[in-house]
Parts: structure tokens; sequence; C-alpha cells
């Protein structure tokens, strides 16, 4: 499995889970933990999710996919607190119910799911605090742009932000004319969310033949693209065990620089700045 290296020196796989949607509704739980399982066992062990999702069924649906001896160890696990909870005691409230819905002592990554009301610095002072407190290993945001990554470094200097969750897949790609770079220079992991446009980008016609050629799926193509730049993660989700096997496919896959011009003409690159996608 391709890792990316965090600020610190850690490495995490670059191919992980999401988790939205999950364990909620009428869903069959037992084959989400199924799926979430078989991934798992093809190396995506960095596992995403959120207090957001399903009000917390999520990181429930989580907490059984990863039970059992040995299996927490080998999982990089990380969820998000959101913004109105993101003051400085709302944010180490709403860490240890995550905590304790995931039914574990520690989160490897903890992020600020999106921009609110509350000061970066309060957020800031209870991640560090956190951390201090061994709940959480390394922290950072989502939905940042570059503007607010200049805004974050203003308010809290010297923070170690360690990644910034982002849209990015072939129809988003505004985050290559400037964001990208800006993390890289702020070392910061870049994690892709939506890599497969929710869904809906498998069924462009152009990816077919890349697909063919590869012996491999739509979907593999879509999530290759995303990981072939250094230092991003990217987070496909899917219910299905076989789809998760069709994404791990992703993960030992190089497109040549044919196939790449071949995504640019179907899905160009930006030509200026384009303001961050948030779904
Ligand atoms: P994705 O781009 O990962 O697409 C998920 C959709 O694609 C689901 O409908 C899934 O269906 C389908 N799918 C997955 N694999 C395949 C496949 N091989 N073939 C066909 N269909 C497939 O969208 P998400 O919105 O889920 O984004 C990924 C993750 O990123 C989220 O789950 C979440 O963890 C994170 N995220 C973070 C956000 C943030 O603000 N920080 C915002 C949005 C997402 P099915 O499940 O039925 O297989």
């Amino acid at each position: 499995m391709k890792c990316v290296e965090l600020v610190g020196g850690e490495k995490v796989p670059a191919l992980g889970l999401g988790t939205w949607k999950m364990g909620v509704g009428d869903a069959d739980e037992t084959a989400q933990i199924r799926a979430l399982q078989a991934g798992i066992a093809q190396g995506m062990t960095l596992i995403d999710t959120a207090e957001m999702y399903g009000d917390g069924r999520s990181e429930q649906l989580v907490a059984k996919a990863i039970a059992g001896a040995g299996q927490r160890d080998k999982i990089f696990l990380v969820s998000k607190v959101l913004p109105q909870n993101a003051s400085r005691q709302g944010t180490v409230k709403a860490c240890e119910a995550s905590l304790k819905r995931l039914k574990t002592d520690v989160l490897d990554l903890y992020l600020l799911h999106w921009r609110g009301s509350h000061r970066l610095a309060d957020t800031f002072a209870a991640f560090e605090a956190l951390k201090a407190a061994g709940k959480i290993r390394h922290y950072g945001v989502s939905n940042f742009d570059v503007d607010d990554l200049e805004e974050l470094s203003a308010e809290v200097p010297n923070n170690s932000c360690a990644a910034n969750q982002v849209m990015y897949n072939l129809s988003d790609r505004g985050i290559e004319w400037d964001l990208y770079s800006k993390c890289r220079k702020e070392k910061m992991a870049v994690m892709a969310y939506c890599p497969l446009g929710q869904g809906r980008l498998l069924n462009n016609p152009g990816l077919a033949p890349l697909a063919k050629k590869h012996n491999v799926t739509n979907a593999a193509i879509a999530l290759v693209f995303t990981l072939r730049l250094p230092g991003i993660i990217s987070i496909p989700k899917s219910s299905h065990e076989k789809r998760i096997l069709e994404n791990a496919a992703a993960a030992d896959l190089v497109l040549d620089a044919e196939d790449l011009k071949n995504l640019d003409q179907i899905f160009p690159p930006p030509r200026g700045k384009i303001s961050l996608a948030i779904t």
C-alpha cells in the first residue's frame, strides 16, 4: 500500500475508508461491517468518520468493525468535531463523546469539520489540550481554502496541523491551482473526500477505455487519479464489500503520461483560482 508521511514522520495508508451515511436508516449493518473489514484486510487501514455522520451512528458502526483483539492498533482512526461544538470546552466534550462511541481511548487524527463561528485559537487550544492528555495523536482541519489556512497561521502561529480534508476528484480539481501546494508547503497531508464524486463520476464514458486498459473498474481509475500526487490520502466510501475490493485495486495502479493526458482532456485542470468546492 502506498503511504503518505505526516508531519513528524508517521506513515499512513494513502487509500482509506470513508463512512459518511453508514450505520444509518435501514442499512444492512452486518454487510457494512463486513465491507469495512474487507477494506482493512486490503490495507485500507485509515478510517474516516465524524460525530456528524448519522449523529454518531457511523462512529458506532466503525467501533463494531474494528472490535476484536489487536484490531484497533492496526487502524489510523480519524474523526471530526462539528463547528458549532468547536469552542474550547465544546471540542474536548465532543472528542470525549466520539471516543466513547468509537470505544477507544485515542483518536489518531481529529479534524475541525469546517469553519464556524468559534475562534480558531479556541479550537486549537482544545486540540493541544487533547493531545497533551493523550486523547488525540494529531489534529487538523477540513474544508479550509488558502485564505482560511492563512488566517489559521495568523491566529494560531506554530500550530502543528497535520491534514486538510477537502473535496478532490476528477471533476473538482480546483485545489490543484493553489491549495494543494499551500498544504504541501505547510506540511499538511491533503485528504481527498468525495474522490468518486459521490459515485456520479463513475458513469462517465471517458473512464471506460482506461479501466479496460488497466483491467480495473472505472472507480479504481477515478481513485488512482486522486492518489497520483504526493501527500494525498483518498477516502472513498462504499457499503459493499465487492466495491471496496474494486476500490482497493487503485492502491497498486499507476497511470502513465498518456493516461493522464487523456484524463486532462476529459476533466480539464483549473486555469485559475476556483473557490474550494464543499459538499
Ligand atoms: P465518494 O466519492 O466516496 O462516493 C461514495 C458513493 O460511491 C457511494 O454512493 C457508493 O455507493 C459509491 N461507490 C463507492 N465505490 C463504488 C464502486 N466501486 N462502484 C460503484 N459505486 C461505488 O463520496 P463520499 O461523499 O462518501 O466521500 C468519501 C468520504 O469522505 C465520506 O464517506 C466521508 O468519510 C468523507 N467526507 C468528508 C467531508 C468533509 O466535509 N470533510 C464531506 C464529504 C465526505 P455504495 O456505498 O452503495 O457502494
